[in-house]
């Protein structure tokens, strides 16, 4: 399809058009959009759920889309494709009695998206149960299969944003899960988790699904109703040194350790101490629970977010010294 507005296909609700659009429901149908694509020197983005993305133009390329979305359970291992929801795998895992997932509930997106930034929440990241992911090369049109390991996982990050930007097309994915048993290793190290599952009778899987499910919709804006793409910025690692200087200034400063020696400062602190938590420019503003949530409150254009971001980092800077960067990818 050419000329296809993307207004539903990413959360912010950017009303942006790309140059051409495709969906693919199997291997057969990307490689024939591969051809395509290279036929016509096309750019090309493998959107899912657009919940990690603002637009801030049109796309002059093909977005291809993928819309496959089998799941397959046997045994422990569940292998899903790139296209199935992301909460509609936790869900059914987690209702065959299969953890691993639960911490993960309700992040929107698609499957085929989760390895790229290593999706991550409430003490537990997709990496931890990522076994391998099967993609097309695009230049090699060949079918590749990587264990976890070799998806190079960090924090928000993976081998997806790097060597393989661009070149790999995520077709399913393979996760490692672990029956509930007496000694399951559930992860409530998060207060308010550990207090809402006690709340709902006691840990379990699917305990944690809810009280996972209670706490986001209740400090998150459902993109359904409110376009955003969750967390804009990442929380910036800095040194002990560094660390001890804002501390000197801001005694209350939200911060965690890292095993490397660093620190993690909490971006959406940084953002609420410089005044931002709940203002706007225009229809562009930062939530008024998160300050780590821009929101576009109407018909905010890709422009007009990127200009809230840009005040936001330069008020960090001026106060924190800090260069926020962004979680979301901008195009
Ligand atoms: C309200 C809200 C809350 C959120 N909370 C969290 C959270 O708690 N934790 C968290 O980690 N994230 C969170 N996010 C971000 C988002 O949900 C994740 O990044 C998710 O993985 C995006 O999935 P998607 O399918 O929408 O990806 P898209 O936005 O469509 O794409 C993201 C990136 O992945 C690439 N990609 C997508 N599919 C494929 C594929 N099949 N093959 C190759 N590359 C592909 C795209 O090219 C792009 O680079 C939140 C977002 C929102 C809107």
């Amino acid at each position: 399809m050419e000329n296809f507005p993307m207004e539903k296909y990413n959360t912010f609700h950017v009303a942006v058009n790309s140059k051409y659009f495709s969906e693919f429901d199997s291997d057969e149908s990307l490689y024939e959009i591969l051809d395509f694509m290279e036929t016509n020197k096309l750019s090309h983005l493998v959107l899912g759920g657009g919940a990690n993305i603002l637009f801030t133009k049109d796309f002059d390329g093909i977005v291809i889309h993928p819309v496959s979305d089998n799941i397959v359970v046997d045994g422990d291992i569940a292998v899903a494709d790139a296209g199935v929801v992301w909460d509609k795998l936790v869900e059914t895992t987690v209702s065959m009695g299969l953890g691993g997932l639960e911490n993960l509930s309700l992040i929107p997106g698609t499957v085929g998206a989760a390895p790229v930034q290593n999706i991550g929440a409430y003490g537990v990241e997709a990496k931890d149960s990522i076994l391998w992911v099967e993609y097309a090369g695009v230049k090699d049109r060949k079918l590749h299969r990587i264990s976890g390991k070799e998806c190079k996982f960090g924090y928000r990050d993976s081998i997806f944003k790097h060597e393989l930007k661009e070149e790999a097309v995520i077709l399913r994915v393979a996760f490692k899960l672990t029956r509930e048993s007496e000694d399951y290793p559930y992860n409530v190290e998060y207060g308010a988790l550990r207090a809402k599952v006690s709340e709902l009778g006691g840990v379990s899987i699917s305990n944690i699904r809810k009280a996972t499910i209670d706490i986001r919709s209740s400090k998150l804006p459902d993109p359904a109703i409110l376009g955003s793409a969750g967390s804009f910025f990442r929380n910036p690692e800095v040194a002990k040194e560094k660390l001890d200087g804002i501390k000197s200034r801001f005694s209350e400063v939200v911060y965690f350790p890292l095993e490397n020696g660093n620190y993690k400062i909490s971006a959406g602190w940084m953002i609420e101490k410089t005044g931002w938590k709940g203002r706007a420019i225009g229809n562009a503003a930062v939530h008024d629970k998160q300050a780590l949530v821009l929101v576009n409150k109407g018909f905010a254009t890709g422009q007009d977010i990127l200009r809230l971001s840009d005040s936001i980092r330069h008020d960090v800077e001026n106060t924190f010294g800090i260069i926020l960067h962004p979680e979301v990818i901008i195009l």
